[in-house]
């Protein structure tokens, strides 16, 4: 830093937790709103969704608005109620998908399928958006090749199991007949044996 040169710290915009409005904008009232549910639709892409969300009501006058939280929520399902209606991948369902295939991580997913980018990954989870038919067809590819994969995996490692225990069966049989074929013959010598012993 050169001499004379001042240090100019920008001042950081307050950054607070997210609190939700407790007095009414309509009626002035305070401590107004309780948490309702309503069905309502959800416009997506041109299209009406039904869905059932959750609002603040105002106690005193009705007016209802939603909180920020909410508002991602409601996006969440009608995105979720677009996907169902055209047949896509919703966002639980990946993430079961994801899990069931022992991926805890989402970084993990993409890493055994390349063609899954990681970003695509986390906004299709996230449900805030609907994915592209061309990105849902890749994606349902790579998850279908993944868990085919994992069945052959268990498959020849059940054949494995079952294959050595038929072995340790056939062991265990094997020593019990050479044990019950040594004690019947020292019970009851056939002639051979009793000839060679003398
Ligand atoms: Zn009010």
């Amino acid at each position: 830093m050169k001499a004379g040169q001042k240090t100019i710290t920008l001042k950081k915009r307050p950054r607070g937790a997210y609190v939700a409005p407790t007095d009414c904008p309509a009626c002035d009232a305070e401590n107004a709103f309780e948490t309702k549910r309503k069905n309502g639709a959800g416009m997506l892409r041109g299209e009406s969704l039904p869905i059932t969300y959750e609002c603040q009501v105002c106690k005193h006058c009705g007016f209802s608005l939603l909180t920020v939280p909410q508002m991602g929520e409601r996006i969440r399902l009608a995105v979720e109620a677009y996907q169902k209606k055209h047949n896509l991948l919703t966002a639980a369902e990946t993430r079961r998908r994801r899990l069931a295939l022992g991926y805890e991580t989402q970084q993990e997913l993409s890493d055994a399928a390349p063609n899954i980018a990681i970003a695509t990954l986390k906004r299709l989870e996230a449900g805030q958006r609907v994915q592209d038919v061309a990105i849902d067809r890749l994606l349902r590819d790579e998850l279908r090749q993944l868990e085919e994969k994992q069945k052959r995996k268990l498959v020849q490692k059940f054949l494995q199991k079952t294959k050595w225990s038929l072995t340790h069966g056939a062991m265990t049989l094997n020593t019990n007949t050479i044990s019950y074929t040594r004690w019947n013959a020292a019970k009851n010598p056939t002639p051979v044996e009793a000839g060679a012993t003398c």
